[in-house]
């Protein structure tokens, strides 16, 4: 399998090839030439896999064995997928099932992604990666130094995924006492020599301005090996196409049945994998695209105009892992539904590129949509809250803000006699403040993440200025 760019002008290149990199050379990104296909005799040989197996057989037909020998990403799954990892279950739930399902009412289901270290479904792809990188990494014989920014979940299911792992340190900025007290806590407390937290003086733009600056100098960037880990990255979005398999089979019996999920949305990258599991045979009936009052993604699958806001008319909301102006992977859609015809990608892009919009009707693409099964629903702070407590009410489960913004699209999108799953990005434990707002208690918190807030820290405070973050990175590598 080759993967080539959305914009059409990079050589193909192997999954390991891709696997450090951002962005294509073109400015695309990357997408396998074709995907694969589960008939329905490969589906129903899947059906009782466990998540491990169905990792490794979806896995190997995105990855050559020349690339990466079949023994070796067997290695790298078995070492990633275990219960111990995904441990945070809630009652009732077996940890073995690494995404498990919890049953709300009759075809209603939370599928479970936010059970593994940091409380939030990036750990499901982010943990591959990190095994992935130390294989790739010790067979090149290279090392990387990671950079990035985060607003708490990203940077967090990074370090967790990175700590210890040979030839990766992790830089990450985050901006200095604006995340919750108990994702600073996560971060901060590991103790791991490869892990470094800087706490920038400034917001979370600041921080994401310095990784970009810092990238856009390639002198620099050689020299010191600088990578990144970002939602665009395409291992991350390969993982992800896994648990979509798992959650299917988990609600239906056989496989002429067909199964809708709501996922809650920022930058498009857990609903990207969604759209790529139908692609490759999953019986999909609808794929319900969630967001916040950033409805840069609700607003082009109710109109067809897909227009970017930039940061200034970025909102700052209870489900802050969503605040996105653009949706990064939404490319890899668009090229789908282009008939994967690069030039035209380019020239769609070539408008939000240089800070404009662009109108998918004008392409006379608008109906194919429904097509690909994509429905579109937004929610604001007062729904989050009511959904909440009616959640809590009803069925005696606590939700996060974001998988609230998940099931409230969910109802209104949802056809009662089609199994209906929505993704839970993120366990409440992680926003307590928020939980606190709409129930009036805290969330339960798994027992070993008890007082987390109270070990020792270790961050760097530093100005919001590249060059001393630049002057700390060559110091420390
Ligand atoms: C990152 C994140 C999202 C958004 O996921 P995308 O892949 O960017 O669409 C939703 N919820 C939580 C809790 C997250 O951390």
């Amino acid at each position: 399998m080759k993967y080539i760019s959305t914009r059409g002008q990079s050589p193909a290149l192997s999954f390991s090839e891709i696997l450090l990199g951002g962005l294509a050379p073109d400015g695309g990104l990357y997408l396998p030439e074709s995907y694969p296909q589960f008939s329905d005799s490969d589906l129903s040989a899947m059906r009782d896999m466990n998540y491990r197996d169905l990792a490794f057989t979806i896995l190997s037909r995105l990855i050559d064995e020349q690339d990466i020998p079949a023994q070796d990403l067997r290695t790298i799954v078995d070492k990633t997928y275990r219960a111990e990892v995904y441990c945070y279950t809630r009652k009732g739930q077996n940890a073995e099932d690494i995404t498990p399902t919890l049953k709300l009412e009759n075809n209603l289901y939370l599928l479970s992604l936010s059970n593994g270290p940091t409380l939030a479904f990036k750990d499901m792809a982010m943990q591959l990666l990190g095994n992935l990188f130390e294989y790739v990494l010790a067979k090149k014989g290279e090392i990387t130094n990671i950079l990035g920014a985060t607003s708490g979940d990203t940077g967090s299911a990074a370090e967790y995924a990175m700590r210890g792992k040979k030839g990766v340190n992790v830089f990450m900025l985050s901006p200095h006492q604006k995340m919750s007290r108990f994702q600073a806590a996560q971060m901060f407390s590991l103790q791991d020599n490869n892990i470094f937290n800087i706490a920038v003086k400034g917001v979370f733009d600041d921080a994401q301005d310095i990784v970009k600056a810092v990238s856009n100098d390639h002198a620099f960037k050689a020299a010191n090996k600088i990578g990144a880990v970002n939602s665009i990255n395409w291992a991350r979005v390969a993982a992800q196409v896994v648990y979509y398999f798992k959650g299917y089979f988990a609600v239906t019996q056989n496989n002429s049945q067909k199964v809708s999920f709501a996922v809650p949305s920022g930058n498009f990258g857990n609903v990207c994998a969604g759209h790529i599991a139908r692609m490759m045979g999953l019986p999909i009936d609808k794929l319900v695209v969630a967001t916040n009052e950033n409805d840069v993604l609700d607003e082009f699958f109710k109109t067809g105009i897909y227009r970017p806001r930039g940061s200034a008319n970025t909102y700052h909301t209870s489900s802050p892992s969503m605040d996105i102006s653009k949706a990064s992977n939404f490319e890899r859609f668009v090229f789908d539904l282009v008939g994967r015809d690069a030039s035209k990608v380019r020239e769609l892009w070539s408008s939000v590129d240089a800070g404009g919009a662009f109108d998918i009707k004008q392409a006379g693409l608008f109906e194919k949509i429904a097509a690909y099964g994509f429905v579109s629903g937004s929610s604001n702070h007062s729904h989050r809250m009511n959904i909440i407590r009616e959640t809590e009410a009803k069925y005696g489960v606590v939700i996060d803000t974001h998988t609230a913004d998940g099931l409230k699209v969910a109802l209104e999108q949802r056809d009662v006699s089609t199994p209906m799953l929505v993704l839970e990005t993120a366990l409440p434990a992680k926003f307590e403040d928020a939980i606190v707002e709409a129930l009036g208690h805290a969330p339960e918190r798994p027992a070993a993440l008890e007082g987390i807030e109270n070990l020792p820290q270790r961050f760097e405070v530093m100005n919001a200025n590249v060059n001393e973050v630049k002057a700390y990175l060559v110091a420390n590598t």
